[in-house]
Formats: C-alpha cells, sequence, structure tokens
C-alpha cells in the first residue's frame, strides 16, 4: 500500500491565531471536513492504516473525534463507541478525571461498551499534550480493552504528546512544528 501524500491535506487545515484565548494557533479542520475529496482522503488513509489490523471498536472523543470516528468505524466493519464529556451518557458510566493546564476535566464512557479483550482505536481531531488521549486510553483499559492504536488527523509534534505513549502505535496523518 502507497504511503499517502499529506501536502494536499495539509492545505485544507485552517490556522486560527489567537482562538479560543491569545497566543493559541487553532487548527480548525472543517475546512478540510467540506473538502469532497480532502475528507474522503482522510479517512481512507486511516483505514487503509488499519484495514489488516483487525479493530472491533473506534472510540470516538468529544466532540471532533465524532465526525472521524464514525466514518472510519464503517470503513472498517467495527463499532464506534463515544467517549464523551460528563453527564452525557444515560446508562451506567466509567469516569476519568484529567488534569488541564488550569484545572481538570473528566470524560465518561459506558461501562458496557467494551467487551475485555475488544481490539480498539481511539481517534481525535488532534493530539497537543495528549492528555486527552492519554486519560482515554485509561477509560479503555479500565474496561479490559486491547488498544491496537491512537489516531489522530494531526500532531503538534513540538508539544511531544507522543511521548505520554511510549509502548503504543500512535497514527497521524499531519505534523505541525
Ligand atoms: P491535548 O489533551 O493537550 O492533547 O489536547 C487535545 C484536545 O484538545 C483535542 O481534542 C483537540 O481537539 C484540542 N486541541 C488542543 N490544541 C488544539 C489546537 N491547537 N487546535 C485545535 N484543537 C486543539
Amino acid at each position: 500500500s502507497q504511503p499517502i501524500n499529506c501536502e494536499p491535506l495539509k492545505a485544507l487545515v485552517r490556522g486560527v491565531p489567537d482562538f479560543p484565548k491569545p497566543g493559541i494557533l487553532f487548527y480548525d479542520i472543517t475546512t478540510l471536513l467540506k473538502d469532497q475529496t480532502g475528507f474522503a482522503q482522510l479517512i481512507d488513509a486511516f483505514a487503509q492504516y488499519y484495514i489488516d489490523k483487525h479493530v472491533d471498536l473506534v472510540l470516538g472523543i468529544e466532540a471532533r473525534g465524532f465526525i472521524f470516528g464514525p466514518a472510519l468505524a464503517y470503513r472498517l466493519n467495527a463499532g464506534f463507541v463515544p467517549v464523551r464529556k460528563p453527564g452525557k451518557l444515560p446508562a451506567e458510566t466509567a469516569t476519568i478525571k484529567y488534569d488541564l493546564e488550569y484545572g481538570s476535566d473528566s470524560l465518561q464512557i459506558h461501562k458496557d461498551a467494551i467487551q475485555p479483550g475488544q481490539r480498539v482505536i481511539i481517534v481525535d481531531d488532534l493530539l497537543a499534550t495528549g492528555g486527552t488521549m492519554l486519560a482515554t486510553t485509561q477509560l479503555v483499559k479500565q474496561l479490559g480493552g486491547e488498544i491496537v492504536g491512537l489516531t489522530v488527523a494531526i500532531e503538534l509534534d513540538f508539544l511531544k504528546g507522543r511521548a505520554k505513549f511510549p509502548d503504543m502505535d500512535v497514527f497521524s496523518l499531519m505534523h505541525y512544528d
């Protein structure tokens, strides 16, 4: 299988300075999503990477993981599981609290969303410090899932989020420094 050329995809991502606060360069994927070939190329590239890896479940992290995750799950003949902000999931949940630069946040998953031993990938739009992804891996471990890989469209290399996952496969399509 061919490695895909990510430069055309990168050209579709919009950098918005000072959002949501001064000093942050926000990588806006809506400009890629609305592109008819760009979105398909992105999902195809993810699917090509995982198609032979026997993925049972694709977990998407709220909110932008809910855009890529289901499209990828469909392509892999896998199920989709939402990982959500607190108070949104109706049945019994497992919760993980994680630290932010200022304060903390939590994520939840339905306790019966993963059967022990099921092969899982976790999808989000972007890996920054890796805190959100790390918390999600801890939820998967609580439920006994086997993590096949971590998947993001964009990785901010200079934040070294990848270093939080020394023994996991992290797949990202676009890199920024
Ligand atoms: P982190 O937990 O630091 O890896 O942050 C990752 C989460 O925050 C992802 O869900 C991203 O959507 C969001 N995020 C962090 N930094 C940015 C950024 N510069 N542009 C867009 N989204 C970001």
